[in-house]
C-alpha cells in the first residue's frame, strides 16, 4: 500500500493554508509575471552545491503569448502549499511573489539546487524490480502518446543536449527508461498511453506495466501526469487521474502545448480554459488539490520551474 511508503511528498499530508488573508482570493496572471519572481527565484535558489552549472535563466516568454492572457484566480485552498511551509505571515503580494509562474505551487525552503548540470541514459527496464537499486529518487514522466513528452524531456535536460528522443536507440518507448540527472537523481520515462493504432491487449499490458510501477516503486517522488492544455480534457486522462488520486501515488500535472493560443479549432478554447476545465472534473479524485504547472516546450514556458519543483519535492523527500 502507498501509504505504508511514506515519506514520500504526498498532498494529504500537506498544510492547509490558514485562510488568515485579508482578500480570499488574489490574482495570478499567466503566464505575464505581475511580481517579481526573479527575485524570488534566486532567493529561494542560492546555495547551489553543483560547482559548474549556471544560474537558473529567468523564465523567458514570447511576447506573442502574452496578448491573450488574461488573469487567472487561484483560490487558497486551490494552490499547493508544500509540508514544513507557512504561509500565514505572506500578505496576498509577497504570498504571490511566492508562487511559480504559471502554477498553483508555492516555493518552500526546499527549493534549491534545481540545475541540471549532467543527464545520461542509464537503463530501460521491462519490470519495476529491473530497475535501478542504488535508491535514488526519481520522478516519472507519463501521459497520452503524442502529448509532447519527449519535448518536455529534451527540454528539461537541454543544457547538456542530451537527445531523449523516441528514434534514439536504447531508449525503448515500451519500457521504464531512467535517466540520471547530476549522479543524484532520476528522470522516468514511461510508456504513453493511449496510442489509437494499438490493440487492446497491448494497451491493457502497457496499464498492468505501469501501474505496478507506480504502486510498488518505493523511490518515486511524485508522478509527473502530461495533459495536452490545447485541447478539452480527454477522458483518457481523466481516468489516469483519476486512479493515481484513488490509489493515492503523489502526482504533479504538467499542462503541455501552453503556446497554442487563439487557434479557433477545439472550440477556441485557451489553454488556461481548458486546463480550468480539467481541474474542475478531476477535484473529486484528491484529499487535497495536487500541483499543477503550464509548460510549452516552444517558448521552454514552466521549464525552470518544473525542475525547481521536482528540487523541492525531492530535498524534502531527502529529508525524511
Ligand atoms: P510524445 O509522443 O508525448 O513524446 O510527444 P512529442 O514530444 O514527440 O510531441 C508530439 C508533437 O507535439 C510533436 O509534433 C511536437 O513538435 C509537438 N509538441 C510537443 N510539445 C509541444 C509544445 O509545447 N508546443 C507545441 N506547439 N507543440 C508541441
Amino acid at each position: 500500500m502507498i501509504l505504508s511508503q511514506l515519506p514520500r511528498f504526498h498532498p494529504s499530508i500537506f498544510s492547509k493554508p490558514p485562510f488568515s488573508l485579508s482578500s480570499p482570493h488574489f490574482n495570478l496572471t499567466n503566464p505575464k509575471p505581475t511580481v517579481s519572481l526573479p527575485k524570488t527565484l534566486f532567493s529561494f535558489a542560492p546555495k547551489s552545491n553543483i560547482a559548474t552549472v549556471e544560474p537558473i535563466p529567468l523564465p523567458v516568454s514570447d511576447s506573442s503569448d502574452l496578448e491573450d492572457s488574461a488573469p487567472v484566480e487561484i483560490p487558497l485552498d486551490k494552490l499547493f502549499i508544500p509540508p514544513e511551509t507557512d504561509i500565514s505571515g505572506d500578505d496576498p503580494s509577497s504570498l504571490t511573489a511566492r508562487i511559480l509562474k504559471g502554477s498553483n505551487i508555492v516555493l518552500s525552503k526546499y527549493a534549491r539546487d534545481a540545475q541540471v548540470a549532467q543527464a545520461e541514459y542509464v537503463k530501460s527496464s521491462v519490470k519495476t524490480e529491473d530497475c535501478p537499486g542504488d535508491g535514488l529518487p526519481e520522478f516519472a514522466l507519463v501521459g497520452r502518446s503524442n502529448v509532447g513528452k519527449s519535448s518536455l524531456l529534451n527540454s528539461l535536460v537541454r543544457r547538456k543536449r542530451l537527445a531523449l528522443t523516441s528514434k534514439k536507440p536504447g531508449r525503448k518507448t515500451q519500457c521504464i527508461n531512467h535517466f540520471r540527472i547530476n549522479d543524484n537523481w532520476y528522470l522516468v520515462d514511461l510508456p504513453g498511453y493511449g496510442y489509437a493504432s494499438a490493440p487492446h491487449e497491448l494497451k491493457h499490458d502497457w496499464n498492468k506495466f505501469t501501474k505496478d510501477y507506480f504502486l510498488n516503486r518505493s523511490t518515486l517522488v511524485s508522478v509527473f501526469l502530461l495533459v495536452d492544455a490545447s485541447i478539452p480534457p480527454k477522458q483518457i486522462d481523466l481516468d489516469y487521474a483519476s486512479w493515481l488520486g484513488q490509489n493515492q501515488v503523489p502526482m504533479t500535472m504538467v499542462f503541455t502545448k501552453c503556446d497554442k493560443r487563439k487557434k479557433k479549432k477545439n472550440g477556441g478554447k485557451k489553454p488556461e480554459e481548458n486546463i480550468k476545465e480539467f481541474q474542475d472534473l478531476i477535484q473529486g479524485f484528491f484529499e487535497t488539490t495536487p500541483p499543477w504547472i503550464m509548460t510549452s516546450s516552444v517558448t521552454n514556458q514552466g521549464r525552470d520551474e518544473i525542475l525547481l519543483h521536482m528540487a523541492q519535492l525531492r530535498n524534502y523527500w531527502l529529508k525524511h
